[in-house]
């Protein structure tokens, strides 16, 4: 049973790819037959160029997963996928073998590539793209700049951020994450604008790194948010001391933060001293660590927080919007 607080008008959430996806269905679970809207700001660090096409892991996750065209097992790409392009390309020798694009998936990015090529920017070729699907929420990238998310794994040596993760596996210890040309870059058309007309903004679980925190690199988003009139509340994907899935425990080290639903809490900071939280939720596992966040300054409580159905995880939006309104804001 869902609690009944009423629902706001407008929920903006900051998002990555997979665990970002599973989010927002239930979100959009919760708001079904409401008014209510839902704005994602979508991780655009992963993102590439890769045969002359632009392929935007996080968005495309997103798109993929509110579409329900998703591969669910897999976890990423499309539902019944075959990659025949791609085994021609590593005939030929071009291409990366270790990043493998299916041919549905192609066609996403040989559409995005030929609309950007048109002049697009990419927030309006994500909607272009979107457009074909009942997707309930409308989706931003962070920037239309290419900033990437680059891993340092030597003096000498960065990777691509999807390099690093894909292809070795998170194994190369990360010292830092950088993001070239960050400092030039804006935000997408739209994305300070949800940011400050939401009524709710969530982070969801998402990689704290480098799903949320190579959005927040982006010059004037993390400002924005702490200037939203709007409560933030964060979710954690860490459950007791472990991310769900992936490697999220690689780069919370890679960055000196505590593998822990507490430390992704204290990495992103209380909003009254500076940081971005208001609220924050963890894992019943995870209840002790409710007061001493709370001493912090960050609204806290422990819920169920596995995205297991779209109920669950509707649940866990229900519970962070009754947190935010315990904040005040
Ligand atoms: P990516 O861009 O595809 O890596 O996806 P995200 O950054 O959006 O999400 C990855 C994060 O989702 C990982 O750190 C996981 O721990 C988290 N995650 C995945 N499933 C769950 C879940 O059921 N519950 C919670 N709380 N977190 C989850
Ligand atoms: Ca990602």
């Amino acid at each position: 049973m869902q609690p009944s607080s009423a629902l706001p008008a407008r929920i903006t959430m900051l998002s990555g790819g997979v665990g970002g996806s599973r989010f927002a269905q239930g979100v959009r679970h919760l708001i079904r037959r409401s008014a209510t809207s839902l704005t994602c700001i979508v991780n655009t660090g992963d993102d590439m160029w890769l045969n002359g096409l632009r392929v935007c892991p996080d968005l495309d996750s997103m798109m993929y997963g509110l579409a329900g065209v998703n591969d669910r097992d897999r976890g990423w790409g499309r539902a019944g996928e075959t990659e025949r392009v791609s085994a021609e390309l590593v005939a030929y020798g071009v291409g990366a073998d270790w990043f493998t694009l299916g041919d549905l998936d192609l066609g996403t990015h040989i559409a995005r590539a030929q609309l950007l090529r048109s002049g697009l920017g990419l927030a309006q070729v994500t909607r272009r793209l979107s457009e074909r699907w009942d997707l309930g929420a409308t989706l931003l990238p962070a920037t239309e700049h290419e900033v990437e998310t680059r891993v340092r794994v030597d003096e000498e040596t960065t990777l691509h951020f999807e390099e690093w993760w894909v292809r070795h596996r998170a194994a190369l210890p990360a010292r830092e994450f950088v993001h070239p040309g960050a400092a030039e870059a804006i935000p997408a058309p739209g994305v300070l604008e949800a940011i400050r007309d939401a009524d709710v903004i969530l982070l969801a679980p998402s990689n704290p790194i480098v799903s949320i925190g190579a959005i927040l690199q982006i010059p004037g988003i993390a400002d924005a948010l702490r200037e939203a009139s709007a409560p933030v509340i964060g979710l954690s994907p860490i459950l007791g001391d472990a991310p769900v899935l992936g490697m999220a425990a690689q780069c919370l080290r890679a960055v000196g933060a505590e593998v822990s639903a507490a430390g992704v809490a204290r990495h992103y900071g209380a909003r009254s001293y500076g940081g971005l939280l208001d609220g924050w939720l963890v894992d019943e596992q995870d209840a002790e660590a409710v007061a001493g966040l709370e001493d912090a300054g960050i609204a806290a409580a422990a819920v169920p927080l596995l995205m297991g159905t779209d109920d669950l995880t509707a649940d866990m939006a229900q519970a962070a919007l009754d947190l935010a309104g315990r904040t005040g804001r």
